[in-house]
C-alpha cells in the first residue's frame, strides 16, 4: 500500500467535511468520514455508500463519530458540549457511538475516532475516573468489532492525553493527531506535542491555524494549509521521524463555503504531494 496517501475528511448529511464527490473530483484516493445521522446509519445506506466509493476507487481509513448537541463555538463552550465527558449526555452518546462503531464496521472500516471531550487534568477528579470508564467501554465495543479507537487531538496537552492513555490500559486505542488544534486549543507546540505522542498516532489530521493572543482562553484561528504556524514541510519530516505511514488527511472546516474549501482542500492536496517528493514519499 501507498505510503501517507492524501485523504480528505468528508461527511454526508452530519458534520463539517466535503461531500465525497469532492473527493473524487479532486483524485484523493483516500477519506475520513463524519458518520451520518442516525436515520442514515442503515445497512442499505452503508451498502450504497460502499458502492459508490468503489464506484470512485475510494478508500474509507477513519469513521469520525460526533453527536447532536456538540458546539466549537468557543473553547468554554467545547468543554460543556462535546464528546463523552460531558455527564449529562454520556450515557446516550456512549451508545450512540457504538451503533456509529457498528455502522463503520458495515463499511468495512477498521477504524473509529472522536473527540472524546475536556479530560479532566487532575487525575483525582472523580469525573476523570468516569471518562476512564467510558472509554474503556467504548474501546471494548470496538475491539469485538475488530476496530481501533483513535483519539482526537488539541483538547489535552501531548503529556496530558499520554497519561490519560496510558490509564485506559486498552491496546485498541490510539491518537489521531491534529497539529493545528494543538495551536487552535492552545495547548502546546505541535511537533513537540507530535514527537511526544508518536508512538500512539495511527491517523493524522493536515490542517494549520494561527495562534490566539491569549492561547487557551481564546480560539486560535483556522487557515489555508500551509499558511498558519503549524509548518507542514516540518509536520511532514516529523511524521517520516515517527514512522508514520497511513493517510494525510486534511481537514478544512468552511461549510459556509463549498468553493472555496473546494479550491483550498485542491490546494493542499498538491501542497502535500510536493512534500511527499522533497522526502522521498512519493
Ligand atoms: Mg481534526
Amino acid at each position: 500500500m501507498d505510503k501517507w496517501p492524501i485523504g480528505v475528511f468528508t461527511s454526508v448529511d452530519a458534520g463539517l467535511g466535503v461531500k465525497l464527490e469532492v473527493a473524487r473530483e479532486l483524485g484523493i484516493p483516500t477519506i475520513q468520514l463524519h458518520a451520518p445521522a442516525a436515520s442514515t446509519r442503515t445497512a442499505e445506506q452503508a451498502a450504497r455508500f460502499l458502492g459508490r466509493l468503489n464506484d470512485y476507487g475510494i478508500r474509507l481509513t477513519c469513521v469520525f463519530g460526533g453527536f447532536e448537541g456538540e458546539s466549537y463555538a468557543d473553547i468554554p463552550t467545547v468543554a460543556r458540549t462535546v464528546g463523552l465527558v460531558p455527564p449529562e449526555t454520556r450515557a446516550a452518546r456512549t451508545a450512540e457511538m457504538k451503533e456509529i462503531a457498528d455502522f463503520a464496521k458495515r463499511l468495512g472500516c477498521d477504524v473509529v475516532a472522536l473527540h472524546l471531550g475536556f479530560i479532566p487534568h487532575d487525575r483525582r477528579d472523580p469525573l476523570y475516573a468516569q471518562v476512564l470508564d467510558v472509554t474503556r467501554d467504548v474501546c471494548d465495543h470496538c475491539k469485538r468489532n475488530g476496530q481501533s479507537l483513535h483519539l482526537e487531538t488539541g483538547q489535552e496537552t501531548a503529556d496530558g492525553l499520554l497519561a490519560f492513555i496510558g490509564d485506559v490500559a486498552r491496546d485498541n486505542l490510539f491518537i489521531n493527531f491534529d497539529p493545528a488544534n494543538m495551536i487552535l486549543y492552545g495547548t502546546g507546540e505541535p511537533i513537540d506535542a507530535l514527537r511526544k505522542v508518536g508512538r500512539l498516532v495511527r491517523s493524522v489530521h493536515c490542517k494549520d491555524g494561527t495562534w490566539a493572543a491569549d492561547p487557551g482562553k481564546e480560539w486560535g484561528r483556522e487557515v489555508p494549509l500551509g499558511r498558519g504556524d503549524v509548518g507542514m514541510e516540518n509536520y511532514l519530516r516529523t511524521l517520516l521521524d515517527i514512522g508514520y505511514q497511513g493517510p494525510l488527511t486534511i481537514e478544512r472546516e468552511i461549510p459556509q463555503d463549498p468553493e472555496r474549501q473546494k479550491a483550498e482542500i485542491g490546494h493542499a492536496a498538491g501542497l502535500l504531494a510536493n512534500l511527499k517528493r522533497k522526502l522521498g514519499m512519493a
